[in-house]
This record gives structure tokens, sequence and C-alpha cells, in this order.
């Protein structure tokens, strides 16, 4: 179990935290507004109301402790970059600052920002590449082009097998890690394993043999 902060509860701050608590994470949450504090307050592991422009606040909030401090105030570039300032010199480990421009991703990463996120960029980019290959539920980017996707799998699939339906040249290039069916998972199945329709497949490769597979699939 992690435990966070998460600066700035608005859109970006609280989805973020909720869902850290979801699975099962410790979170701070810390904002200037009273109302959204009284909102979020019991269903955060702690909530508290602070201007993180002012040092001496923010150091009574011992964030040193956690594991990743959060930065997600956007539209109000003075204060996150305050913040920022302020986080370095307390000696936070690992500090994750959201950016709302280019010139507001030059200054954090001068301020030594760990990770700068753009979640509006990063969130268009995700959209775009689902609505290209629409038969993928998910995916994770492991990096060098290797990729993780779920998988729906079509009517045109029920009663073959895994190993004749994910065929690549050379062989072995696609490995199916799970399917899911009705809520049961069968981790690492076997080539022999028959599939039916709607069941959930998850397969990790290069992109371009999970490409290529994709339409085969549906
Ligand atoms: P989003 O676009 O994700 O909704 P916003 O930038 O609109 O992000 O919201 C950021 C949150 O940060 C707001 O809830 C606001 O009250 C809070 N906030 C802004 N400035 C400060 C500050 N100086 N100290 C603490 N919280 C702040």
């Amino acid at each position: 179990m992690g435990q966070f902060a998460v600066i700035g509860l608005g859109r970006f701050g609280s989805a973020t935290s909720l869902e850290l608590m979801r699975l099962g994470h410790s979170v701070l949450g810390v904002d200037a507004d009273s109302r959204v504090i009284d909102q979020m307050a019991d269903r955060l592991t702690r909530a508290a109301i602070a201007d993180v422009t002012d040092r001496d606040a923010l150091a009574e909030l011992g964030l040193p402790e956690y594991d990743v401090v959060l930065v997600a105030i956007g539209e109000d570039l003075q204060a996150s970059l305050v913040c920022t300032v302020h986080l370095k010199a307390l000696g936070v480990k690992v500090l994750w600052v959201k950016a709302s421009s280019r010139a507001h991703h030059l200054i954090l990463a001068k301020l030594g920002a760990n990770r700068i996120i753009h979640p509006e960029d990063e969130m268009g980019i995700r959209i775009a590449q689902v609505l290209s290959y629409p038969m993928v539920n998910d995916y994770i980017s492991l990096g060098n082009g290797d990729f993780v996707v779920e998988i729906e799998a079509s009517a045109q699939l029920d009663g073959r097998t895994l190993g004749d339906a994910l065929t690549t040249d050379p062989p072995g290039a696609i490995h199916a890690l799970a399917v899911k069916r009705k809520g049961e998972t069968t981790v690492h199945p076997t080539d022999q394993f028959v599939v039916r329709t709607k069941d959930t497949l998850i397969l990790f490769g290069p992109l371009h043999y999970l490409k290529n597979a994709a339409p085969k699939l549906r």
C-alpha cells in the first residue's frame, strides 16, 4: 500500500485521489477551499485545508513522509510553481506535477519535478488510439513497442483454439497472458484453450503483431 498526497482537489486531483483510494492506498488530500474539503473529507484517508503557497502551512502537513506528492493545480500557474518550490525545499521524495502549458512544463522541469503530467494531451492520445482500434478495450504500453492489450473475442472466434487464433509469422510473437470468462480468470492459457464469444483475452506482444492479429480476433 502506498502513501500519496494530492494537492489541489479539482476534477483531476479528486479523480486521482478517489482512484488511489479504490486501489487500496492511503491518500492525503489538500485544498484551500473548505467546500471542496467538506465534500472529499470522508472519502479520503486524511484531508486538510491549507493554502499551499504558504510554506509554514505546507511544512505542517508532513509531506516528506509520503511516497509521492502530486500537485494537481492546473489553472493557477503561480500557486502551482510556488508550491513546487516549497515542496522541493521541504525534501519531498518524489514530486509529480500537473502542467497546463509548455511554459509551465519548462519551469517545472527546471524546478526539479520528477514527473510532469499533461492530462489533456495524454488522454487525447489515448482516446485517439482506442478510437482507431475499437476492438481493444484497454491497453498498457510497456515501452519499446511492447503492449499488453485487452480484446473481447467475437463470435467468429467461438470454438477456435488460442493457438489457432494467435498465429503469427514468425510464430510465438504474441503471448496470451490470461482469459477472463464470466468472472473467472484462466492465467497462462495453453495453445489448446478453446475461446468462446465474449471471452476477454489479455495479450502481450509487440504492437506490430498485435495490430495484425486484432482484426482476426474480431
Ligand atoms: P482541474 O482543472 O483539475 O479542476 P483546477 O486547477 O481547476 O484543476 O483546480 C485546482 C484545485 O486546487 C481547486 O480545488 C483549488 O481550490 C485548489 N487550489 C488552487 N490554489 C490553491 C492554493 N494556493 N492552495 C491550495 N489549493 C489550491
